[in-house]
């Protein structure tokens, strides 16, 4: 069985750890779902993970939640092999399946966009009367009633 190339495959579906994105004011729509390929090279292990899962993030502009669809692909680190039981099975040093989820939560995490935006568009809140600008539309621009606004007017004649 030594030196032989063997590969399996192995389907996961894990809740996802609200903790991970609870700070951000995101969560998970549907478990993360990983199509995981181990591939034995006969004293080592490596594995390569397909994860898809779904997220709701809140718009940095509007504040509405919004879905971020999310799917990647990881190499992970590899695992020695031990040794093979007399029914081909492997006995590795470290539990492979132990160290996935960390390394995909970090994954996640680091494609989460810093300001997350509903869309490119997203016209926001108005910053006058908090009315959210892609479903209501509100008059305060037109009046100018910012003093702020007024400044820069004023500087603009001079
Ligand atoms: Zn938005
Ligand atoms: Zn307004």
């Amino acid at each position: 069985m030594i030196g032989t190339l063997e590969s399996e495959e192995f389907f996961l579906n894990e809740a996802g750890r609200e903790a991970l994105l609870s700070d951000m004011g995101g969560r998970f729509l549907t478990p993360i779902k990983v199509h995981l390929i181990m591939e034995s090279t006969g004293k080592k292990l490596v594995g390569r993970a397909m994860v898809s899962t779904n997220l709701a993030l809140s718009c940095g502009r509007c504040l509405e939640e919004y879905e971020f669809p999310l799917s990647f692909e990881l190499n992970l680190a590899a695992a020695e092999i031990l040794a093979y039981e007399d029914n081909g099975e492997m006995v590795l040093i470290e539990d492979e399946q132990a160290d996935i989820m960390p390394r995909i939560e970090e994954e996640i995490f680091s494609l989460i966009p810093l300001n997350p935006l509903c869309s490119q568009g997203c016209q926001g809140l108005c910053p006058f009367c908090g009315i959210n600008k892609n479903v209501q539309s509100c008059s305060c621009e037109k009046n100018d009633i910012d003093p702020r606004w007024q400044k820069l007017k004023e500087l603009k004649m001079e």
